[in-house]
């Protein structure tokens, strides 16, 4: 069987949360912390024009002794700052037996770098997500092919659950100037390939927040969809990803800086 063809499915875009001529903006804190500080970020996110927020509760960090997130009081956090303030929420699960606790708190379910192979949890996630309205983000493995990422992808189409997003998050590589090497190829090749949506997560690749802004705007020229961007309201205090994070003024400017980019490509950002 031709791998590509295979890789090429008919899934269209997600449940409103990318469309054709949108630039999907998805902001907010690497990690849920605490009630306090995942409102002050999500507000900022709100107040800055976007719909779609970030926060993580269930974390795979690389050292089992790093803050391993809030879990299910995480979650709680992130429902109910998102409800008050009219946001959707995506949120990374671990584990299958997470997978409905972080449905009924989230809107889009994240699956992480680290288990893009995670054959048995992306199959779990595709049949959960079947028929409903959520989505999943999948990232890229930091040494996964394109094609290992698409067929990944399909793990969870195949099973019912067309929502699914591609996010390039970097590639391992020699260079050591950036946390990891942003594979813009990658971008375009996996959309002439597949149907699904690409967006580009610049935050992690860079691991940078200087370089987070021009390489959203190369993303915007890559064709991708979207953009996941990490921001705090208070950066230098983050428990987790400080170096990456944008701060509320960043965060503010974000739409205005990058539409003059998404309009020459025909998109607005949203
Ligand atoms: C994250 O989004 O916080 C994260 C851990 O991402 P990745 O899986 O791409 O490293
Ligand atoms: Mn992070």
């Amino acid at each position: 069987m031709d791998i590509l063809e295979s890789a090429r499915t008919n899934a269209q875009t997600t449940n409103g949360m990318i469309r054709p001529s949108t630039f999907r903006v998805v902001a907010g804190p690497c990690t849920v912390e605490s009630y306090e500080q995942y409102a002050a970020s999500a507000k900022a996110v709100k107040e800055a024009g976007f719909e779609y927020v970030r926060g993580g509760a269930f974390k795979p960090r690389t050292s089992p002794y790093s803050f391993q997130g809030l879990g299910e009081e995480g979650l709680k956090i992130l429902s109910s700052v998102n409800d008050e303030l009219g946001l959707k929420g995506v949120t990374e699960v671990l584990d299958p037996a997470d997978i409905e606790l972080v449905m009924e708190h989230a809107q889009v379910i994240q699956i992480g770098a680290r288990n893009m192979a995670n054959f048995s949890l992306l199959k779990r996630v595709g049949a959960a997500i079947k028929g409903t309205d959520h989505g999943v983000v999948l990232k890229r493995g930091f040494s996964a092919t394109v094609e290992e990422w698409l067929l990944a992808a399909e793990y969870v189409t195949s099973e019912g659950g067309d929502n699914v997003v591609l996010c390039e998050r970097g590639i391992r590589t020699f260079e050591t100037s950036t946390r990891f090497t942003l594979d813009l190829s990658a971008v375009i090749v996996a959309k002439r390939l597949t149907d699904l949506p690409v967006i580009v997560d610049p935050s992690h690749a860079a691991g940078r927040r200087d370089l987070v802004i021009p390489l959203s705007k190369a993303s915007v020229a890559a064709e991708a969809d979207g953009l996941i961007v990490e921001s705090h309201h208070d950066p230098q205090e983050a428990l987790c990803d400080a170096e990456q994070a944008l701060p509320v003024e960043a965060l503010q400017g974000l739409r205005e800086t990058l539409q003059p980019f998404a309009g020459a490509m025909g998109r607005e950002v949203i």
